[in-house]
């Protein structure tokens, strides 16, 4: 079908969309309406973590599909509980309520935080989180968010977000007060442009929220799930963080959160958190073929290489072009490009023939990559053949 005669006038605006159709994909490809073939670095915004379609995840679906899709959320279901258990098995955390999205699964963070806050610290209810920082959509989310213009979009926010800078401890000391319940933080800034938090402020919080009696949340819808090279980004500094959320990759492409906790934080009564969808058997089912993939011998093994290789060769690329340098954690990476072409460079890969190539520009001035945690060596390589062909016609 042409692009035209898609009803796409019954959509509703919220962003400026390339005008093609997606219509199928299979592992780092994926095809539109017109069968042209674009190599998918974007995935989903670092979400099918293994690749479009991958076959563990349709068999799920389609096994638990016959099996039982929600029983609604005040009964216990077989996936979900296979899935809390898998994921307190291969984490420091105790307890797991499950979420559609990584937003809704970070309103139960600090929702957590804000009744722990009310039962042990005498009603502090303040998170300190960061600037450049990403949460999601909701209003809550929006205000822990340090996007520059949240905070007056849809004013007023949601109080008690104060905002620190990332890999600052000071910024962070100065802020704690007899209010303060917690600190947030994502291990790996993405949308603020793959900026990781150093190793050793990852340890400096764990530290300083230890000693004021503060809890740290770490946000890992994006940097967790295999995506850093670790199963989640916080094991890379040695710390164990007090609650956790986790989204994208968890279900590999299909709307699947959770929110971990550890035992001591684990104060929701009855009536306190819930929602129709969480923790539902289909979704969860997936998240469990996800995961179960990610945690098998050997999978980690081979992110770490591939994460090593896709670094040396944007490092090489950078210093070839006279561009500012690479940074990242496992797959999650950014060639620096000293100027602001990120996203002419993302048109034009997109726009490429015969086959497009699909990158983001999570800033102006760089380039992110977040390919399928199983993408392989030569597509990397193919990758990089077209990206140069792309600077080549800037
Ligand atoms: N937290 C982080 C670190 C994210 O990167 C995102 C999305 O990009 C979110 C939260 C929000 O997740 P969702 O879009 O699933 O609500």
């Amino acid at each position: 079908m042409n692009f035209n005669d898609y009803p796409i006038d019954s959509l509703m605006y919220i962003t400026n969309r390339p005008e093609i159709i997606f219509t199928h994909g299979k592992g780092s490809w994926l095809y539109d309406n017109t069968g042209k073939r674009y190599l998918d670095f974007v995935q989903g915004w670092a979400v099918n973590s293994l690749g479009h379609c991958n076959d563990g995840m349709i068999a799920a679906l389609d096994k638990q599909s016959r099996q039982l899709i929600n029983p609604s959320p005040a009964f216990y279901n077989e996936p979900m509980a296979q899935l809390a258990g898998l994921l307190t098995q291969h984490s420091c955390f105790d307890k797991v309520f499950f979420a559609n999205s990584g937003a809704e699964a970070n309103e139960g963070a600090i929702k957590l935080a804000r009744k722990w806050g009310k039962k042990f610290k005498d009603g502090a209810f303040e998170i300190i989180t960061f600037n450049h920082s990403f949460h999601g959509r909701t209003l809550a989310t929006m205000s822990a968010s340090g996007k520059p213009g949240w905070d007056t979009l849809y004013a007023p926010q949601v109080p008690g977000f104060p905002k620190a800078e990332l890999n600052d401890l000071d910024s962070v000391a100065a802020l704690i007060n007899s209010k303060t319940v917690a600190v947030m933080l994502e291990p790996v800034q993405g949308e603020g442009g793959v900026v990781p938090a150093t190793p050793e402020f990852m340890q400096q919080l764990r530290a300083l929220t230890q000693q004021h009696n503060l809890l740290l949340i770490v946000d890992e819808v994006q940097s967790g799930c295999g995506r850093a090279g670790t199963l989640f980004a916080y094991e890379a500094s040695g710390i164990e963080p007090d609650l956790m959320t986790l989204g994208k990759g968890i279900g590999g492409g299909v709307p699947l959160a959770a929110l971990l906790a550890k035992a001591h934080v684990n104060v929701f009564e009855a009536g306190d958190q819930g929602g129709t969808y969480n923790g539902n058997p289909l979704m969860t089912a997936v998240g469990y073929a996800v995961m179960s993939q990610l945690t098998a011998p050997g999978f980690l093994d081979s992110v770490q290489a591939r994460s090593a290789y896709l670094s040396a060769k944007l490092l090489e690329l950078s210093q070839e072009r006279g561009f500012a340098g690479e940074r990242g954690s496992g797959l999650l990476r950014a060639l620096l490009l000293g100027k602001e072409i990120g996203p002419q460079i993302v048109e034009k890969a997109r726009l490429m023939q015969p086959d497009g190539l699909l990158l983001n520009a999570a800033r102006p001035n760089l380039l992110r990559f977040m390919p399928a945690l199983n993408v392989s060596e030569a597509e990397i390589d193919q990758m990089l053949v077209m990206l140069r062909q792309v600077l080549d016609s800037l």
